[in-house]
């Protein structure tokens, strides 16, 4: 596993005619293979605030999500490892089955608090309102959101040779995982978001509030397909094509929203000849487990 030794995580080189054509070089850091269920960037954000955790005393971390986050997925994983009482707060009714995202997460020991959807979003972010809630809890943002998790995104371009890149692109959602990259990035790079929410707007401003010294980034927001885990056939399509062609599979919520944008972007152009792309494969396939059997090939 290489989640505890201090090796990079695998960079694919992609070979495509359209890429020869432009003298673009496409690059993917598969932070996806990087652990099972720890996956991807929820790792990076998540070691430290366990750090901290570690630091302050603290016995039990609580977060917040819905069910079939990759943030309660990670943060479950995460706490069992490293030996954390953990609490989930999900949003929406308890349902008669548990998604398979729960199940694991209460196989790794989680305990999970149900909370109806309109309630979720005010105790989020007063999680003081948290029934039984206790002063010894180290609780982390929905998402993971914030400076600390920041710090953590930080480190994913801390390998030999990430300055050589022109663009490094993200799928974005609280825009933490950006916002680290950016922090890491040197001036010269351009740090590319694509937002999976649906006119996510604030998000210019949540990223500036962690990173206030630099604005070497565009985010980018006509492909989320509809919002938040909306997909459509197009899609769909994609991510199947995508794995045909180049072997990495991509989830429908984050990668593949951003793959597909991606190559979309630069078919048009939106890249220079000879620029050098990094796609950050941010993980989050568990999550495709909320998709009719029989959708991916995969
Ligand atoms: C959570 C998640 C993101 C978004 O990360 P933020 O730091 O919240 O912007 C991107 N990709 C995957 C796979 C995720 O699970």
């Amino acid at each position: 596993m290489l989640l505890f030794q201090h090796t990079s995580p695998p960079i694919d080189a992609l070979q495509f005619a359209f890429l020869a054509e432009k003298k673009i070089q496409l690059h993917v850091l598969r932070l996806d293979a990087i652990h099972l269920e720890i996956s991807g960037n929820k790792w990076y954000k998540l070691k430290e605030y366990l750090k901290e955790a570690t630091q302050l005393n603290k016995k039990t971390i609580v977060t917040f999500g819905g069910a079939y986050s990759n943030h309660i997925a990670a943060t479950a994983a995460a706490c069992n490892q490293f030996h954390f009482e953990s609490l989930g707060i999900i949003r929406g009714e308890k349902p008669a089955l548990l998604s398979p995202t729960l199940l694991d997460a209460q196989n790794y020991g989680m305990k999970l608090f149900f909370i109806s959807r309109k309630e979720y979003d005010h105790i989020k972010t007063n999680p003081g309102l948290i029934p039984g809630y206790d002063d010894n809890w180290y609780v982390i943002n929905e998402g993971g959101y914030g400076v600390i998790g920041m710090h953590g995104a930080a480190s994913i371009l801390q390998f030999k040779g990430f300055d050589k890149y022109t663009h490094i692109c993200t799928a974005v959602g609280t825009g933490t995982t950006m916002a680290g990259l950016i922090s890491a990035s040197e001036i010269k790079q351009q740090i590319i978001g694509i937002s999976v929410l649906k006119n996510n707007f604030q998000l210019q401003k949540l990223i500036q509030h962690l990173v206030p010294f630099k604005n070497n980034y565009h985010l980018v927001h006509d492909y989320c397909f509809g919002g938040y885990a909306k997909k459509t056939v197009e899609l769909m399509n994609f991510i199947n094509m995508w794995y045909q062609q180049t072997n990495i599979p991509t989830d429908f919520v984050y990668t593949g929203k951003l793959f597909y944008a991606i190559n979309d972007m630069i078919k048009k152009s939106f890249f220079k000849n000879g620029s050098v792309v990094l796609i950050v494969h941010s993980g989050g396939l568990q999550g495709n487990r909320s998709l009719t059997e029989g959708t991916l090939i995969f």
